[in-house]
């Protein structure tokens, strides 16, 4: 990794430190010719995780959509970030389990549902009215009555 300063690739590792989730390194760095510290960040090259919508076109699975999705959902219900952030990593993990790593986002949606509705009743409905794609009110309705 090329010094910033002098432009020098001889460098040394001064401290690593994993990230709080344990997926990445982060190597603290010390130039041998200038003795300026910068930092690189590690992590493994995995195979992506892949969401196949409804219209058959796929895209990797996204933590920060699915993060803005479940914020939207739970606005003023004072549910905490962290909460939501374990949700993630949860369906995350399960997702890295599948053979294909890849699912369908309908799936993907009641996978989140499944963990959504121990967490807030409220946030679980209007997710739900997201990603279920209700047909019409009454499918909507016989939702909410489950509750
Ligand atoms: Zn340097």
């Amino acid at each position: 990794m090329r010094c910033q300063q002098c432009g020098s690739t001889e460098s040394k590792v001064v401290d690593s430190r994993p990230s709080e989730d344990g997926r990445q390194i982060r190597r603290r760095r010390e130039c041998e010719h200038c003795g300026g510290r910068f930092s690189t960040l590690e992590s493994l090259i995995e195979r992506p995780l892949i969401v196949i919508k409804r219209d058959k076109s796929s895209e990797p699975f996204n933590r920060e959509k699915l993060l803005r999705g479940l914020l939207t959902a739970t606005v003023k219900r004072d549910v905490p970030l962290a909460v939501l952030e374990e949700l993630i990593s949860n369906v995350e993990a399960e997702l890295r389990d599948l053979p294909r790593r890849e699912v369908s986002s309908k799936k993907l949606g009641d996978m989140v549902l499944a963990r959504l509705r121990d967490v807030d009743d409220v946030a679980y409905i209007r997710f739900a009215s997201v990603y279920k794609d209700f047909k019409d009110v009454e499918e909507f309705q016989d939702a909410l009555k489950v509750m």
